[in-house]
């Protein structure tokens, strides 16, 4: 299908490779067996050990670590070719992303030697751990607690909503550290990242005492990736496995992964809109009523074109977004309008590509079934739209300040 939409000027000649290299095997490799592999909740084993290959898991570690060391823009028009072909396997490198973000940011050089060449090549995959049972927006609120012993922490709480929270050997888990911090000290001065390896998969971990991922959280949709509990009973770690060495970070550190997440979920949205505008106009042209192709009922006409604007104007505000960071600047107001953007122009779009299918939207057999069922985790993930927009109206009231 022609590729008019969704285009970005200025891509180098390296950036121009790599996206059509992700394209065709989002085409040959992703799209024939998404749809099945969802259905059945399986973990597509067989697509990760092709993005291991094509370097897709260090596309920005930087080189010295055995990465491809590329920018910000270019992992996020390659998560919005990925989720075009199926979001959940976006979701497998987007965790990963962040870990490998905030450890390259904010880690101790032992930390970098030890994690990112490893993460390069897929071999070590990350879990980001923030929510909890009783939290998600109000990360200040986090009760899980870790406190010092000697040369360790003691951990003890529990953890919700880690996507690849099985799949993973690497969690970087938020917890509350209450040490060398006066009573009243704001709660996020008291918190701080932990770097925990364990083995994957399900039930008690035999790597480390007193860590369980008690199993997959059966979803609405996004499957095949795992989303889990992680529970922390007693749970011993290093001192030198805090990120970046010292406690009380772990807040700022945090925020500055989930910043980068944002323009991924974006990036995310207007993949799976794009995909859905496809489905939609191509069964506009191949369904027939009154006579005629339901593409040449006006009212369909309309309903392509407000999909076409959004998937458009969608793409336009991501690839600023994550030019912005990748220029050095502040993103935090052009971050949050992609992902609030993105996100609800996704279910819009989605939600008319269905309405164009007709009742075959609702089988199973047809695509945007699926698609319908992803898009409603982007409203959530990353911050929901409340989240965004008071990321938003703060960063307008800063910058619009009327003196006086
Ligand atoms: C499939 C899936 C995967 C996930 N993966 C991860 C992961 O890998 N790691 C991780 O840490 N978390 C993950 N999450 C958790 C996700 O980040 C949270 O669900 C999200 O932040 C919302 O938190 P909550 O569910 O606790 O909702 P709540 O915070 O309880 O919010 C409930 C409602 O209240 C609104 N609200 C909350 N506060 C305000 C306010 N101040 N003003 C106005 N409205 C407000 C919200 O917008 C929402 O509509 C995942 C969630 C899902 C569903």
């Amino acid at each position: 299908m022609a590729h008019r939409l969704a285009q970005t000027d200025g891509l180098t000649d390296i950036q121009q490779e790599i996206l059509a290299t992700v394209r065709s095997f989002v085409d040959k490799e992703i799209l024939p067996v998404a749809t099945e592999l969802e259905h059945r909740d399986e973990y597509p084993t067989e697509i990760v050990a092709g993005l291991k290959e094509l370097g897709i898991f260090g596309l920005m570690i930087p080189e010295e670590y055995g990465g491809l060391g590329e920018s910000l823009l270019t992992y996020a028009l390659t998560v919005e070719e990925i989720a075009r072909g199926w979001m959940s396997v976006s979701g497998i490198i987007n965790t990963h992303f962040i870990v490998a973000y905030m450890i390259q940011q904010h880690g101790t050089q032992e930390q970098k030697d030890y994690f990112l060449p490893k993460m390069a090549t897929g071999d070590v995959r990350g879990a980001f751990s923030m929510s909890e049972p009783g939290l998600g927006s109000d990360v200040s609120a986090i009760r899980t607690k870790a406190v010092r012993e000697g040369d360790s922490y003691v951990i003890n709480g529990q953890k919700m909503w880690l996507t690849n929270g099985g799949s993973a050997n690497l969690v970087a888990v938020l917890c509350r550290t209450e040490e060398g911090q006066p009573e009243d000290a704001p709660a996020h001065r008291s918190m701080t990242t932990f770097l925990i390896e364990k083995e994957p998969g399900f039930g008690p971990n035999p790597k480390v005492s007193g860590l369980t991922v008690p199993g997959k959280i059966e979803k609405m949709g996004y499957k095949g990736v795992d989303t889990t509990e992680l529970i922390l009973e007693d749970v011993r770690i290093p001192a030198d496995r805090v990120l970046g060495g010292g406690s009380g970070r772990g807040f700022y550190q945090m925020m500055d992964g989930v910043e980068v997440g944002r323009v991924n979920v974006a990036a995310r949205g207007c993949g799976v809109a794009r995909r859905a505008f496809e489905l939609g106009i191509s069964y506009a042209q191949q369904r027939h009523t009154f006579g005629k192709q339901i593409a040449q009922h006006q009212a369909i006409q309309f309903r392509l074109a407000e999909m076409a604007t959004k998937v458009e104007a969608a793409h336009q505000l991501m690839v600023t977004a994550a030019r912005k960071k990748d220029s050095g600047e502040r993103n935090d107001l052009e971050a949050g309008m992609a992902k609030y953007l993105a996100s609800e122009y996704c279910k819009e779009v989605v939600e008319d590509a269905f309405r164009i299918h007709g009742g075959y939207g609702f089988s199973k057999e047809y695509e945007i079934e699926r698609l319908y069922r992803e898009a409603p985790m982007l409203l959530i993930g990353e911050g929901t739209a409340e989240i965004q927009k008071m990321i938003i109206g703060r960063r307008l009231l800063e910058e619009y300040r009327v003196s006086g």
